[in-house]
């Protein structure tokens, strides 16, 4: 690793923190966005945010269309520079480091949209994370006790699996690589209520492992079952942040519509 790459997030000094705002007084969260703006040709579209995700913590953030969410998840991924503020990745600052060095350092990314490779079948999509250094047979094996559905299709090209079932393998290939950080892009999109539910049934699964999840979604009550803080974007900007027990009714106030399920 280089001397300016980012510091190893896997053995992060803050233990498990089920349930505490994003603030917390004790050690260094995973991930803190401060101030951060960024945007694209030069024209910002996120205004300023600040966004902490302490370890072993389900963090959602919230909003409807174009409010800057997936822009303020590549700002964290490295995928884009922030045009002013800051990104922490366990304390240390990590502006400008590279998308490769942040994975290595144990964040991943699940991008909107899945990220599986259409032709190739769930075990060769699956055999691709074996550059991590982990063997096929604990990758599957680690798989499949999780996603027991991805088991009986090992052998179906990935672009037949249902939406559901892709998604679970674009989040097994993530999982993979075995992050303390993971960024969820709209895990619901275009997914029935039942399954969005059994996929928030495995991300509950994750997080109680330890791992801490920094997810992204207009679909919100789903989410809020799993999720031990909350911020609602608009514009840009965070509107509001707490438990999502103090933000039902932001929830239902008329941006994010009332129909949310
Ligand atoms: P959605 O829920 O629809 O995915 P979002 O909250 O994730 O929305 P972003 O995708 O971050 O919002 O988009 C924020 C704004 O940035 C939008 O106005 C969008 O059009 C714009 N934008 C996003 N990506 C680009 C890009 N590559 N080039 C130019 N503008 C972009």
């Amino acid at each position: 690793m280089s001397p300016t790459a980012p510091p190893s997030v896997r053995d992060p000094s803050s233990g498990p923190n089920h349930g505490a705002p994003p603030a917390p007084g004790g050690g260094a969260p995973l991930l803190a966005l401060r101030s951060v703006r960024a945007g694209y040709g030069g024209i910002d579209v996120c205004f300023g945010v600040d966004l902490t995700v302490p370890a072993g913590s389900v963090v959602a953030l919230l909003g409807p269309n174009g409010a800057g969410k997936t822009t303020t998840l590549r700002v964290a991924a490295g995928l884009l520079p922030p045009s002013a503020g800051e990104v922490r990745l366990c304390g240390r600052r990590v502006n400008g480091a590279a998308p490769e060095d942040l994975a290595r350092a144990g964040l991943c990314l699940i991008p909107e949209g899945r990220g599986v490779f259409p032709n190739l079948t769930v075990r060769e999509n699956l055999r691709m994370m074996t550059y991590s250094g982990r063997s096929l047979a604990d990758i599957e094996a680690v798989t499949f006790e999780r996603f027991p559905r991805l088991r009986d299709r090992r052998r179906q090209v990935a672009g037949t699996l249902s939406g559901g079932e892709q998604q679970m393998l674009a989040m097994a290939r993530g999982l993979a690589t075995d992050p303390a950080l993971l960024l969820l892009d709209e895990l619901s999109m275009g997914l029935a209520p039942i399954i969005v539910e059994e996929l928030y049934g495995i991300v509950a699964g994750i997080a109680r492992e330890g791992m801490a999840i920094l997810v992204v979604e207009q679909f919100a009550r789903t989410v809020l079952g799993v999720a031990d803080w909350a911020a609602i974007m608009v514009h840009g900007r965070i509107k509001h942040a707490g438990t999502p027990a103090e933000l039902g009714d932001e929830l239902s106030a008329a941006y994010l519509g009332g129909s949310s399920t």
